[in-house]
C-alpha cells in the first residue's frame, strides 16, 4: 500500500513538472502547485487529502476559501475584470472548471460564469447558512469550496456561478 501511494505521488509530480516544461507560458500559475501531490491538469481521479496536507500546499487565503468555505472580499479578485481567452481550473487540484467564453460581467464582485466545462467538473450542495437557501459549488475532483450558483444568470443556462477568484487558476489559450 505504501509503495503504491509512493508511486502515485511520484507519477503526479512527474506529470506536474512535465506540464511546466510543455507550458512555459503558464509557469507562474503552475507554481501554485509546487509540492502539491493532488495537483494535476489531466487526472480525473478523485482527491482525498487530509486537512493538514491541504494546509501545507495551499496559501492561507486558498485554505480559508477551499477548505473552510470562506468568501473572498468582493471586487478583490484579479479575475473579476479579466477577459483573456483560456481555461479556468481549480487552484487546489488542477481540475478544469470553466472556459473563458462562459464568463460574464455579473457586477456581483466575484468572477462569474454561466456554465461549467462539464457536469462532472462541479459538485452541488444545499447551503442553508446565513439565513439563506443557496447552492454551494465545490470542485468535482477535490471538493474545494468554490462559491455558489444562482438562478439569475444570462442565457443559455440562466445560471450564475459566483466563484472565489482565489481558488481559480488560469491557463491561457494557445
Ligand atoms: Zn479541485
Amino acid at each position: 500500500m505504501r509503495m503504491l501511494l509512493f508511486t502515485t505521488i511520484a507519477a503526479l509530480q512527474f506529470s506536474c513538472s512535465n506540464a511546466q516544461i510543455k507550458n512555459k507560458k503558464n509557469v507562474k500559475t503552475m507554481s501554485e502547485a509546487q509540492n502539491n501531490p493532488a495537483f494535476s491538469r489531466n487526472s480525473q481521479e478523485k482527491v482525498d487529502m487530509k486537512e493538514e496536507e491541504w494546509k501545507k500546499v495551499l496559501t492561507p487565503e486558498q485554505y480559508y476559501i477551499a477548505r473552510q468555505k470562506g468568501t473572498e472580499r468582493p471586487w478583490t479578485s484579479k479575475f473579476e475584470k479579466f477577459d483573456e481567452k483560456g481555461t479556468y481550473y481549480c487552484a487546489a487540484c488542477g481540475n478544469t472548471l470553466f472556459q473563458s467564453n462562459t464568463k460574464f460581467e455579473s457586477g456581483c464582485g466575484w468572477p462569474s460564469f454561466f456554465e461549467p466545462v462539464n457536469k462532472k467538473s462541479l459538485l452541488y450542495l444545499p447551503d442553508n447558512t446565513l439565513g439563506m437557501q443557496r447552492t454551494e459549488v465545490q470542485c468535482g475532483r477535490c471538493k474545494a469550496h468554490l462559491g455558489h450558483v444562482f438562478e439569475d444568470g444570462p442565457p443559455p443556462t440562466g445560471l450564475r456561478y459566483c466563484i472565489n477568484g482565489v481558488i481559480l487558476g488560469f491557463e491561457k489559450k494557445g
